[in-house]
């Protein structure tokens, strides 16, 4: 391990270290507006802003489902964090301690050795990761959909998994490979399900041996209800819809076991099914944890509605690893909503830490919601007032994130994905093998001998 070093080294030393140094932890949406912000209404002698984050982006993620239906390409849901922002520094690994009391957080560069960073002011941005529970199989053989690799892997995956069934006359194989399971009927499995199976029935017909009612799309749901974001008469019609189009949505049931991909329900059904996608909610980022701030009772960031931490100075938080309190007693659900409309907040909060002013408080009035459940299908609720399903709730989701999608240059290249899908129709071409890219070479590169007249390995 090297020595501890003070952030200056990393910036060459000089004057820089007298300049207050804001830390944000994650490039997502929190972080990336904050930051842009920052570096805005700030000038260059006011604050030092570094962005850590393990990714050299930020990610759409309301496009994921649509990046697993291959409708977007992957590269366009994701903005490059360096190239948005001017004088920001952009440091790619991962935080992994924060002790406050002594304004250090230890960083572990992607590649390298770890360094403790001193900072003057942190914000804690670091988002969510899948909430998993402790279910035999579930960890070897699951997968979200919380990124962009999850999203393109799953694309892939579920194009082979056809290839696979199309390729054999194995009667277990194929029944397998045609069986697609998805826990959580939130918002991110309720449009992963809805976009993939409609990737699904378009593709089959590429395959002469199987028929849409060879392939079997489950929904699996703890609660009695999907989409609860959207309220009951949308989440309804949402259900309904799913089931018209055949995925067999069971409510009020657990996943068991998924060991060895056999799936066990608690109504007693067992089945075999080469896809199980998991996203029955999120939890906050482990290094909230790591951490000697203050913890809620589901261990996110203790804020107040001014975006500090409570109880202690000079740190900030919002976004989904805190919980915002709304003023009513209840707090802001995490979603991309509130972390964009709080990342100005929070700047300007920390402004007016750094220069003496007065801090506001968060207040947002939900501007409703709208998911995307396939080419032309959809379901929004918008101002707690107009109810849409169907195509126009389709277009308004589309409207919407096409408006909400970060950069210019983003939303032209979503927009001409979009254009190119319905003026070639979808493209149906897997690339599995991007998972182990380099399988080829290694196999080329074994020693091989001739004997007895065949090509043979040297092991
Ligand atoms: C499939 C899907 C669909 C969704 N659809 C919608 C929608 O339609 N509408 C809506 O409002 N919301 C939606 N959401 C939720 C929304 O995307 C999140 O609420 C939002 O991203 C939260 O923003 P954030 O800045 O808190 O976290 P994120 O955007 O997740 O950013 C957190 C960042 O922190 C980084 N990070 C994590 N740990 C560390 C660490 N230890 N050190 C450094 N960096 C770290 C991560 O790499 C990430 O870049 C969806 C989410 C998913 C998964």
């Amino acid at each position: 391990m090297t020595e501890s070093r003070n952030y200056r080294l990393v910036h060459g030393g000089g004057d820089e270290a007298e300049i207050p140094h804001v830390l944000i932890v994650g490039g997502g949406y929190l972080g990336m507006y904050t930051a842009r912000r920052l570096e805005k209404k700030l000038g260059a002698g006011e604050a030092r802003i570094t962005v850590i984050d393990p990714n050299s982006y930020m990610t759409y993620q309301p496009f994921l489902p649509e990046t697993a239906a291959g409708s977007i390409s992957p590269r366009h849901v994701v903005v490059p964090l360096r190239k948005v922002f001017d004088r920001v520094r952009v440091l790619g690994g991962r935080v992994v301690r924060i002790d406050h009391a002594e304004r250090t957080v230890r960083y572990e560069p992607n590649v390298g050795e770890p360094e403790t960073i001193h900072y003057d002011h942190i914000v804690l941005a670091a988002g969510a990761v899948s909430r998993t529970l402790p279910i035999p199989g579930l960890a070897e053989w699951g997968i979200g959909i919380k990124t962009v690799e999850e999203a393109a892997y799953l694309r892939n995956h579920v194009l082979n998994q056809l290839a696979i069934a199309d390729s054999t006359d194995d009667e277990e194989i194929r029944a397998k490979a045609l069986r697609f399971v998805f826990v959580g009927g939130g918002f991110a499995g309720a449009e992963a399900i809805a976009e993939l199976e409609d990737l699904v029935r378009d593709a089959v017909r590429m395959y002469s041996s199987i028929g849409l009612e060879d392939v079997q799309f489950y929904l699996i749901e703890a609660a009695d209800k999907i989409l609860p974001e959207v309220g009951p008469e949308v989440g309804t019609k949402a259900l309904n819809q799913l089931r018209q189009r055949g995925i067999d949505v069971r409510l009020k049931t657990f996943l068991e076991s998924a060991v060895d991909q056999r799936i066990k329900l608690s109504d007693g059904t067992e089945f075999d099914a080469g896809t199980l996608v998991w996203t029955a909610g999120v939890k906050p980022s482990p290094v909230v944890a790591a951490s000697d701030l203050p913890l809620g009772p589901k261990g996110h960031v203790d804020t107040t509605e001014y975006l500090t931490v409570n109880g202690v100075d000079n740190a900030f938080a919002g976004g989904d690893n805190a919980q915002v309190p709304d003023g009513n007693g209840g707090y802001y659900p995490p979603n991309a909503q509130n972390a964009v409309r709080q990342a100005p907040v929070l700047a300007d909060n920390v402004i007016a830490t750094l220069r003496g002013g007065k801090l506001k408080p968060y207040r947002h009035k939900n501007l409703g919601a709208v998911a995307g459940l396939g080419l032309h299908k959809g379901a929004a609720q918008l101002f707690g007032k107009v109810k849409l399903n169907g195509r126009l709730a389709w277009y308004a989701h589309r409207a919407y994130h096409l408006y909400a999608v970060p950069t210019f240059n983003r939303k032209m290249r979503v927009l001409a994905d979009w254009t190119l899908a319905f003026l070639l129709r979808r493209d149906f071409a897997a690339l599995p093998e991007m998972v182990e890219p380099r399988q080829a070479f290694e196999e080329a590169s074994e020693p091989q001998i001739v004997q007895d007249g065949r090509l043979r390995r040297v092991s």
